[in-house]
């Protein structure tokens, strides 16, 4: 895990909660971390009453959170919520953000998802990871093949390749899930509640590991010198 630059995808806009330790850790080694998210979150509502402003007030806790876990640029797609499609414009937008951050390591969704916009994100991402190293779309940037790509969860019946000590930087990703106060209803904790986790997380000194799988055809000895 010793990059320089990282690029992290998601369906959603809190999805990269899942590895929020590794983010945070990141950040604090001075590594870039830039996330992209493919939907706008608008179906994320409890209430009804919330339908016309639940984009915005899901952006600004997506900014919030990443103020916290020290995200260094979040680039949002903005498509709406369950209808995120592996199309030709979804790739191509993907390869775009690959050639210009040109990552040492990309994240994203597993294949065992269930979400169809978790679903489609793997695909789209996967495949982007590949098409941006080729020499096609010559407008989108200079190709560059990503050394490393893992998958940060939702991968059934196989031993994650790398066990990420993130001890460290646990009580961030506390933090960062106390700003996305619109979902704490799905995720039935309050604000309060994350908060105090997250002070009796830094004081315990208890270890935490995050899981990740790596992609078929990328091994870790593909890591290119410095
Ligand atoms: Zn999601």
């Amino acid at each position: 895990m010793n990059y320089r630059r990282v690029l992290v995808f998601g369906a959603h806009p809190d999805d990269e909660i899942a590895m929020a330790g590794a983010i945070a850790k990141f950040a604090m080694r001075k590594v870039n971390v830039t996330i992209v998210t493919f939907t706008d979150g608008c179906e994320g509502y409890p209430k009804p009453e919330m339908k016309d402003t639940i984009v915005a007030v899901r952006r600004k806790e997506s900014s919030a959170s990443d103020r916290v876990l020290g995200v260094s640029s979040h680039v949002h797609l903005e498509i709406p919520d369950m209808a995120l499609i592996n199309n030709k414009e979804n790739v191509l937008r993907c390869v775009h953000a690959i050639r210009k951050v040109r990552p040492d390591a990309i994240f994203t969704h597993g294949p065992d998802e269930r979400h169809r916009d978790h679903i489609a994100a793997h695909a789209i991402s996967v495949e982007a990871s590949w098409q941006a190293g080729e020499p096609v779309a010559a407008e989108l940037g200079a190709p560059w093949r990503t050394p490393h790509l893992y998958f940060y969860g939702a991968v059934e019946g196989d031993k994650p390749h790398v066990c990420f000590d993130v001890s460290e930087t646990e009580h961030k990703r506390l933090l960062a899930m106390a700003k996305h106060v619109s979902q704490h209803f799905l995720w039935g904790r309050s604000k309060e509640n994350f908060e105090e986790e997250a002070k009796w997380i830094k004081r315990s000194k208890g270890k935490f590991i995050e899981h990740f799988y790596l992609s078929d055809g990328f091994c870790l000895n593909d890591f290119p010198p410095r």
